[in-house]
């Protein structure tokens, strides 16, 4: 017979309060802190699920911002590590406050801009650029990535996309384009609002 697991609701009756997270990616927006330049969440799971969280796996998240796909990183699975490359003390100071609320004070923050800031981390088994898109860095996260392991870039803007499509153009992988729009309201009813496309790179090595 399957025990029941169902008490879910009886526990969140008695304790009202309760925050109720998930370990599967895609964490509400809301749960973050930061300056709006923040992965949405929908666009948030698609990576992570494109970056295959592992046991003990590390995590290169370059242009961390306020850290959101890092703290995903480490929270899907046990012993993750990720470190965090951002120039921005604003936001590092973000992405540090983020992952202590979100339960992964383990997250490592580094001051400073791929590709120079890469030098003498150990090797990734998956690497995400969500800022900092460049071939500097591309070929030195690609080259010290380990063999099966993933690397998954967002494009928002013109220019990185351009860069992108060249080095896809080069190395191969996967390209898509991820609209998501959100029901708003518009006056008393309501209406899509899109969130700017984000074109995505991801290939294995
Ligand atoms: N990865 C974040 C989004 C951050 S926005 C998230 O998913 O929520 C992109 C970030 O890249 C900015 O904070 C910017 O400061 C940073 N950035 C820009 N150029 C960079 C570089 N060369 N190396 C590292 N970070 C860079």
């Amino acid at each position: 017979e399957v025990p029941a697991f169902n008490t879910l609701a009886v526990d969140c009756v008695a304790a009202p309060d309760a925050a109720l997270l998930p370990r599967v990616p895609g964490l509400a927006d809301d749960l973050f802190q930061s300056d709006g330049t923040m992965t949405k969440r929908e666009v948030r799971a698609v990576t992570l699920a494109k970056l295959m969280p592992m046991r003990g796996a590390l995590l290169w998240d370059i242009g961390t911002g306020c850290g959101s796909v890092a703290v995903e990183w480490m929270r899907a699975a046990r012993y993750a590590r990720a470190v965090g490359i951002e120039p921005r003390a604003d936001r590092r100071a973000m992405a540090a406050e983020n992952a202590l609320a979100l339960g992964v004070p383990g997250l490592q923050l580094i001051e400073g801009e791929a590709p120079a800031a890469l030098a003498g981390l150990d090797r990734p088994d998956a690497v995400f650029i969500g800022g900092g898109l460049s071939e500097a860095a591309f070929a030195t996260a690609w080259d010290r990535l380990k063999p099966l392991g993933r690397l998954v870039a967002n494009a928002v803007t013109i220019e990185s996309e351009q860069v992108m499509l060249a080095l896809q153009a080069r190395h191969g992988g996967e390209l898509a384009k991820l609209q998501v729009a959100r029901a708003e309201a518009v006056g008393r009813l309501s209406g899509w609002r899109p969130a700017m496309p984000v074109t995505q790179w991801s290939l294995v090595k």
